[in-house]
């Protein structure tokens, strides 16, 4: 039977106003426009894997200003028994694109910041030992989760995003699983070199899973003594917010399947190159069929 797939991560509002030009320090500009959307790494993510069939449950914490998130999370499928609506203030995110498409963020933690390790441990106390649980690195008590969902006997998947010293602070040794970006890698790893660093990182979890992911490049893997690429799929990008959290998504949902790296890997190529083709993060994620029949196609030979 397939493992549920059980998210302990944030809820986030992203308020995106278009702007002409950034205002310097002192000065106040008009936005032209204003746009509110879910969004959140964990919400992104348990949204992804719901869409490619997968059963999800999560746990998180927002506000009543958070109901779009947990509306989206609930539209996708996923089991929102576990998201507490009772903080004063959701997590927001402050996105600015000006003209000339750049962006510039700033993220207010806010309720996911006030996750308690008891309701997560609750929450992963409802989970069967050998399921998948799943986290990034959004939402207070990271450590302390991670340990309990191993407790609890789940395999633990970490997205460590963002890779900043409590994600350098995790015991790796804890985790089946581990998904980066470049970024991330070197952040986590020290080492520039894409394959040094998935590499090192592998070292330091010799009974788990490392994934790297390369943006239009694709991905390669670490598991064991294997190394596994996958070159990515051809796909006319207009927008690659959301490509990450739909790779991590889909590929944990191939896995909950019980399928193999090479699919799980196939899966999240397909799914992060079919989010850059639409913009936004959640209305971006594919559906199970659009991945499913792209990952069946050869790599980098699609579109
Ligand atoms: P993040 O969004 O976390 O920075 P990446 O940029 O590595 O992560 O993208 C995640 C995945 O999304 C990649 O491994 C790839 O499968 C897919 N992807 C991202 N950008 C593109 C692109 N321009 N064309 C095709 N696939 C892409």
């Amino acid at each position: 039977m397939a493992s549920q797939i059980h998210v302990v991560g944030s809820l986030v509002v992203d308020r995106v106003m278009r702007v002409a030009e950034f205002p310097r320090a002192g000065q106040t500009v008009l936005a032209r426009s204003l746009a509110i959307h879910p969004g959140g790494k964990g919400a992104n993510q348990a949204v992804a894997a719901a869409r490619c069939g997968a059963a999800v449950r999560m746990c998180g914490r927002t506000g009543a200003d958070g109901a779009l998130v947990v509306s989206a999370l609930r539209q996708a499928g996923v089991d929102v028994g576990a998201v507490q609506q009772d903080d004063p203030s959701s997590g927001t995110a402050v996105v600015m694109v000006s003209d000339e498409g750049e962006n510039s963020i700033v993220v207010a933690p806010e309720a996911n910041a006030r996750l308690t390790e008891a309701h997560v441990a609750a929450f992963l106390a409802q989970a069967v030992p050998g399921e998948l649980a799943l986290f990034q690195n959004e939402c207070a008590g990271l450590a302390a989760g991670i340990r309990a969902a191993h407790a609890r006997g789940l395999r633990v998947w970490l997205n460590a995003a963002p890779a900043d010293d409590t994600v350098r602070g995790v015991d790796l040794a804890l985790l089946a699983g581990l998904a980066v970006n470049e970024t991330e890698a070197e952040a986590m790893s020290g080492h520039q070199d894409p394959e040094a660093a998935l590499q090192a990182l592998a070292k330091r979890m010799p009974a788990g899973t490392v994934i790297l992911t390369l943006g239009a490049a694709g991905a390669i893997a670490a598991q064991g003594s294997r190394t596994i690429r996958h070159t990515g799929y051809r796909v006319h990008a207009v927008d690659t917010v959301g490509c990450g959290d739909a790779f991590v998504g889909a590929s944990l949902a191939a896995l909950a399947e019980g399928r193999a790296l090479e699919d799980a890997m196939a899966w999240g190529n397909a799914a992060g190159a079919l989010a850059a083709m639409k913009p936004g993060a959640i209305p971006s994620l594919p559906g199970r069929a659009e991945v499913v029949a792209l990952a069946a196609t050869q790599a980098r030979s699609a579109g």
